[in-house]
């Protein structure tokens, strides 16, 4: 627990109605909070804390990637976070949560926010998720031997980069030449 104690957020003391966090979230942190779907990843989180009237409005921004495992290859494969994401929480006797509104307990007045920085990060992760067309391992079989031998080739020279340019200027290439050839 104690790896995560930087993810308080004290409400109790506020000294003004708006506060705002900042962290920077990376693989200690997604095995600190050990969720099933994401295990690494990098990812900017920003809060900005509003106090209204006995509720307190938390403004989740999240950006950056995780690791995900392709459906098609199961090789990880980066997924892209941008999101905002809110949550309202307000103080009472013990600890509640009913989805929409969290309460945690006045005598303590604080609330931890890793596990919803992870859970509004697990959110945004689709449903359905590949790498995209071209750069999937698993896919290049299915390509002509042709543009298989430029998919090798690129597969070598792509290593952990989640967006290359010359992959994506090569990838064109290669459907340009795939189409052109039937
Ligand atoms: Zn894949």
């Amino acid at each position: 627990m104690g790896k995560l104690d930087g993810y308080i957020v004290d409400l109790k003391s506020m000294t003004s109605d708006t506060v705002s966090y900042r962290w920077h979230t990376d693989n200690d942190f997604f095995s600190a909070v050990q969720g099933p779907e994401i295990q690494r990843g990098s990812l900017d989180v920003a809060i900005r804390v509003k106090r209204t009237s006995g509720t307190y409005e938390l403004a989740f921004q999240l950006q950056g990637e995780v690791e995900v495992t392709c459906d098609r290859c199961l090789e990880p494969m980066s997924q892209p976070i941008d999101a905002q994401c809110t949550l309202r929480v307000t103080l009472g006797d013990d600890y509640a949560d009913d989805g929409d509104v969290v309460t945690v307990p006045e005598r303590e007045g604080t609330i931890n926010v890793a596990w919803n920085i992870y859970e509004f990060t697990a959110l945004q992760i689709p449903l359905r998720h590949v790498h995209p067309d071209g750069k999937c391992p698993a896919w290049s079989s299915s390509l002509s031997p042709d543009s298989a031998g430029a998919e090798a080739s690129l597969r070598e020279s792509s290593g952990e980069a989640a967006s290359d340019p010359r992959w994506d200027a090569l990838k064109k290439l290669v459907n340009s030449k795939s189409s052109t050839v039937k």
